[in-house]
């Protein structure tokens, strides 16, 4: 073999790998690495929960240039050490309430190490891999209520899954499976959800193709759920004008406050009218952990198809998100392919067929099952339950906390683990109340004490806190309250034009 004309060193072996030497420094900064995030775990009170990217920093991304030569692991990871791990989004930390999310666990950190050392693609083919993510499916099947023989897959999150949901349920329709080949030859296919709906569903339908109009929106009622005599009277006329209705979601835990859809009832319409039943539990499903929270999730389990998130209330590492469809043929029929490259075999490695490329958009796919399997084993689900119970007392707490706070008032009900709520005003006008609410929270969001989020319910801006982290306690919240409190005051006296 001719050789090249690069010094040793530059090269120290013929692959990637390190080689001699190399591998026992390779493992002593892999030890360093794992100790320094170890320990930064440990300390995240210690620091806030989230801070600007300053200029410098947010300068050294923008114009480094592509690296063409080789550097050493230990300037990356001082570069990651130095300008990443500080300014993270803070959804680690207890004092992140903000939108939903998940504060991972230093057991999906560490399954996430091994997924990758195992660098496992999970598209198809016979490997162990592939059971884990079974079995992982057979267990959120389980979890649900819905039968082990159903079909599923770990997805990037509950958009991909619920965007998977919508398309098998088009396919289900009759002769629905022929749209694959012919596309929706002017059928006019009509799906139904609450107001209330994540903006993903209507994505879902812009992508499938069906548009973002074909979503009915339904109002909802006083709590915040789907009304259902405007769903009938909704179903009733779309078919009265020629349309195909075929697709009715139901939201376990809005991604405003938190409301559970009557999930019993949407499932009784839907069985009625022939229509695909889909629950968005994004993170709602998964409070069917909780003894408190499950029977009224119980109907999830007449689900035709479940989207859930893994790395919401579950504190697995993003990205896990899950898709379960109920009946496996049908999931199939909406995906699988036949391509001469991918080839099914009765043995060897190409064997194991079905194979996950033939129940979503996706062919090479991460090893998402592993962090799922290495949670759920190390904590169980009684002890993710209880972890449930914890962010709904704690988020029953700072709904008390508000209730008793002449300054604050409480903007929706509580059903699980979001609180919204607003600085009170009298006799102020309704754009300088949501301005004044909307500075505040970017206030507190700067101060590193806490991060909440906001949104609006019924026109109004409110502060959204979603208490999803199991590190968050009731102090967390009190700290966040106060903090409000004190950046109300300190605007007031800033002479800002002020509620109150
Ligand atoms: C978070 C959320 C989604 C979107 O899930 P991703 O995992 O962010 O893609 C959809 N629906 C609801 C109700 C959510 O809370």
């Amino acid at each position: 073999m001719e050789q090249t004309c690069m010094a040793e060193h530059d090269f120290p072996s013929e692959s990637l790998d390190p080689s001699g030497e190399g591998w026992e420094q390779l493992r002593a900064e892999g030890h360093r690495m794992l100790d320094e995030m170890i320990d930064n775990l440990a300390t995240l009170r210690e620091r806030p929960v989230w801070q600007p990217v300053p200029a410098e920093v947010r300068e050294t991304f923008r114009r480094a240039a592509m690296p063409e030569e080789s550097g050493g692991l230990r300037d990356f990871f001082s570069a990651f050490s130095r300008d990443v791990l500080p300014y993270s989004v803070g959804n680690r930390h207890p004092g992140f309430m903000g939108w939903v999310h998940g504060g991972g666990t230093p057991v999906g950190m560490l399954a996430e190490m091994l997924a990758a050392g195992l660098n496992a693609n999970l598209g198809g083919r016979d490997h162990a891999p592939v059971e884990v993510e079974r079995m992982v499916i057979r267990w959120a099947a389980t979890m649900m209520g819905m039968p082990e023989t159903a079909s599923g897959l770990l997805v990037t999150g509950s958009s991909m899954a619920n965007f998977i949901a919508v398309i098998v349920a088009s396919r289900a329709r009759p002769d629905g499976v022929a749209m694959r080949t012919t596309g929706l030859q002017g059928r006019k296919l009509t799906g139904y959800a609450a107001q209330t709906v994540h903006g993903c569903v209507s994505r879902a339908f812009d992508l499938g193709g069906l548009g973002t109009d074909a979503l009915r929106l339904v109002p909802v009622d006083a709590a915040f759920r789907m009304d259902m005599p405007v769903l009938r009277r909704m179903i009733a006329a779309d078919r009265a004008a020629g349309f195909e209705p075929f697709l009715v979601v139901g939201t376990a835990g809005t991604v405003d406050t938190g409301a559970i859809d009557p999930l019993d009832e949407i499932a009784a319409i839907a069985e009625a009218e022939g229509l695909w039943f889909h629950v968005d539990g994004a993170f709602g499903a998964l409070a069917t952990l909780s003894e408190r929270f499950r029977p009224a999730l119980a109907a999830i389990g007449k689900a035709d198809s479940l989207a859930f998130d893994f790395h919401k209330w579950a504190q697995v590492p993003y990205d896990a998100g899950c898709v379960i469809v109920r009946d496996p043929v049908r999931h199939a029929a909406a995906f699988a392919q036949t391509l001469s490259y991918l080839s099914r075999e009765d043995r060897g490695t190409a064997a194991g067929a079905p194979w996950f490329c033939d129940l979503g958009p996706d062919l090479s796919r991460g090893f998402r099952a592993l962090k799922v399997w290495a949670t759920l084993s190390v904590y169980g689900t009684r002890r993710l339950g209880l972890m449930v119970d914890q962010c709904c007392d704690v988020a029953r707490y700072l709904a008390a906390r508000v209730e008793r706070e002449a300054g604050l008032e409480l903007m929706a009900p509580v059903t699980l683990n979001i609180v919204c709520f607003r600085v009170r005003a009298t006799g102020e006008d309704d754009v300088a109340l949501d301005n004044f609410n909307a500075e505040l929270v970017k206030d507190v969001q700067e101060s590193g004490i806490a991060v909440p989020s906001t949104t609006r319910i019924g026109g109004r801006l409110v502060i959204r806190a979603a208490i999803v982290n199991h590190r968050t306690v009731r102090a967390d919240v009190d700290r966040m309250v106060d903090a409000v409190l004190e950046g109300a005051a300190r605007r007031r006296d800033c002479g800002v034009r002020v509620p109150g």
